[in-house]
C-alpha cells in the first residue's frame, strides 16, 4: 500500500491551485471581517451572504421540511442560525458548527457624555478580558445603534471610511509617566480611565459645558438623537481601519476580532457549500460568549432549543421524546480559536501539545484551567469520528491546549451545548495576539479550517 506523505504544513501540502485557494479565501475572510466588527454587523453581512446562496427566513417556511432546503433564523439581531436539511430524519441528530461573533472591546456606559477642562469625553466599561493598555492610543471607529422611544433607531459608524474622523483613548507622555510604568500591567492602565476623547470645539455664547453642548448639536444634527437617547444604546469602540495582510510574504491576516469571527466566518462558508448532506447540517452563530454566553443571545439561552423544536413541529413532530433524542443524536464542533505558539513567549505552551500557525485546524479535547476545571472533555469514540472524516477528505489538523498546566485557561460554548447531550469537541483556529486591539491568523489555517467544517458536515 502506498504511503500518504506526511506534510511539515499546510503550505507544503498544497499545490499552486491550492495555495490560491488559500490566498482566495483568506482575501474573502479580510474584507468580511473589515466591515463586520460587531456581532450586529456580522448577523446582517451572513444574512447577505445566506439570502444570496438561497436560504430563507424560517418566519417564512410553510409544511414539512424536505432534504436541500435551506433555512435561516435570527434572535434580536445578533444570534443568528443557519440550517441546510438532510436526507436522514432530524431525530437522527444534527452536525452543528458552533461560533461566537462578539468580541472583546469598549462599550459606552449609558450615560456616557461628559466635558472636563474644555475636552468632551465618552464614559466606557470595558467588554470580555483585555489587557486594558494595549486600547490606549490607538484609533478607534464607534459601531453601534440608538434606539429612540418612539420606537425608531439609528445605526453609527464612524472612523471606519478614510475620510471619517477617528476617536480615541490617550495615554500618558512617557516623560510624565516614572509613576505610571512602575505599576504592574494590571493597573497601569485602570478601567475608569478608558475615557474617549470625542471632540474639543465649544459652543458659542454658551455658559454651561459648552463643548458638550456643540458635540450634543452635532449629533442631533447628524442622527436626530439627544443625550437622553444613549440609554437606549449599543455602542461599541473598537480598532478603526481594515484588517490588513500581515508578513512580507503576505501569509497572515491581522485584525480585529478574528476571536471568534474568524471561526464564525468559516462555519458560514462551510454550510454554503452544503447541497442535501446525510445528516442536516447547521452553524451556530452566538453572541455574549466573551462574559458567560450570558443573556438572551447568548449560548446559554435556550433560542437553540427553541428553533429546533420548531423545526420538529413542521415535519409533524412535537414529542419531547423525539426532540432529545435529535440533540442526543448530535455531533458539534464548538469552534473557537487557539492559542497560536508566539517564539516571544515560548515558555507560557507545552510545545508538544499547542496551536502552532500553517498547522492546520485545531482540536482542543479540553480548555478550562487548574486541572480541567469548567471545560467540556470530549468523548475519545468521537474525536476517533473526527479522525476518520479529516483523514477521507486528506485534512491536516493539530491538537492544542491552552498553554502548559496551571499556566492560565480559558473557556468556550463547548461544555453549554453538550449539556443537551450531544457529542462536542473545540475546533477552531490558531491566534496570535488573542484579545489585544490587532490579533493574527495564517491564512492557511483558515483555509483548512473552512476544509475541515465542510468535512465534518458531509462525513460526520
Ligand atoms: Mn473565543
Ligand atoms: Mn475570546
Amino acid at each position: 500500500m502506498e504511503q500518504k506523505k506526511v506534510f511539515k504544513t499546510v503550505w507544503e501540502k498544497y499545490d499552486e491551485y491550492g495555495l490560491n485557494c488559500i490566498t482566495n479565501f483568506g482575501e474573502d475572510y479580510r474584507q468580511f471581517l473589515s466591515v463586520a466588527k460587531t456581532e450586529r454587523e456580522f448577523v446582517t453581512e451572513s444574512i447577505k451572504l445566506v439570502e444570496d446562496r438561497g436560504f430563507v427566513n424560517l418566519d417564512s417556511v410553510k409544511g414539512a421540511l424536505k432534504p436541500g432546503q435551506k433555512i435561516y433564523a435570527v434572535n434580536k439581531n445578533k444570534n443568528l442560525a443557519v440550517f441546510v436539511i438532510g436526507e436522514k430524519p432530524l431525530t437522527e441528530g444534527m452536525n452543528i458548527l458552533g461560533a461566537h461573533i462578539d468580541s472583546p472591546r469598549i462599550d459606552l456606559k449609558q450615560k456616557p457624555i461628559y466635558e472636563k477642562n474644555g475636552l468632551v469625553l465618552f464614559d466606557t466599561h470595558y467588554y470580555g478580558g483585555i489587557k486594558k493598555y494595549q486600547w490606549v492610543a490607538r484609533p478607534m471607529a464607534l459601531h453601534g445603534v440608538v434606539c429612540r422611544k418612539d420606537g425608531t433607531s439609528v445605526n453609527i459608524v464612524v472612523g471606519e471610511n478614510p475620510n471619517d474622523p477617528v476617536v480615541g483613548i490617550s495615554d500618558l507622555l512617557i516623560h510624565l509617566a516614572g509613576k505610571q510604568m512602575s505599576k504592574p500591567g494590571s493597573t497601569v492602565v485602570e478601567g475608569e480611565d478608558l475615557n474617549l476623547l470625542v471632540g474639543s470645539t465649544p459652543k458659542k455664547d454658551c455658559e454651561k459645558d459648552p463643548v458638550k453642548a456643540y458635540l450634543l448639536d452635532l449629533l442631533k444634527e447628524k442622527y436626530d438623537i439627544e443625550e437622553e437617547d444613549f440609554v437606549s444604546a449599543e455602542i461599541e469602540i473598537v480598532p478603526a481601519g481594515p484588517a490588513r495582510d500581515y508578513g512580507l510574504d503576505r501569509s497572515m491576516i491581522m485584525g480585529y476580532g478574528h476571536d471568534d469571527r474568524v471561526c464564525a466566518y468559516t462555519s458560514l462558508r462551510a454550510i454554503l457549500d452544503m447541497k442535501t448532506p446525510m445528516h442536516t447540517s447547521c452553524v451556530i452563530l452566538t453572541d455574549k460568549e466573551e462574559i458567560g454566553s450570558v443573556g438572551a443571545t447568548g449560548a446559554h439561552s435556550r433560542w437553540f432549543e427553541m428553533l429546533c423544536a420548531k423545526l420538529l413541529n413542521l415535519n409533524g413532530i412535537t414529542s419531547i421524546v423525539e426532540l432529545n433524542e435529535m440533540y442526543s443524536n448530535c455531533s458539534m464542533l464548538s469552534s473557537d480559536v487557539s492559542a497560536a505558539f508566539d517564539p516571544n513567549y515560548a515558555e507560557v505552551n507545552d510545545p508538544n501539545n499547542c496551536a502552532y500557525f500553517g498547522k492546520g485546524v485545531v482540536f482542543n479535547k479540553y480548555t478550562g484551567a487548574r486541572g480541567k476545571s469548567g471545560s467540556n472533555d470530549a468523548n475519545p469514540e468521537f474525536i476517533a469520528k473526527i479522525r476518520k472524516a479529516l483523514a477521507e477528505d486528506d485534512i491536516m489538523y493539530q491538537t492544542s491546549e491552552l498553554g502548559a498546566v496551571d499556566v492560565g485557561g480559558g473557556g468556550t460554548i463547548a461544555y453549554i451545548l453538550a449539556q443537551l447531550n450531544m457529542d462536542v469537541i473545540d475546533a477552531g483556529i490558531a491566534v496570535q495576539n488573542m484579545h489585544a486591539p490587532c490579533e493574527i491568523v495564517s491564512k492557511a489555517d483558515v483555509y483548512e479550517a473552512y476544509r475541515a467544517y465542510v468535512s465534518f458536515l458531509k462525513r460526520l
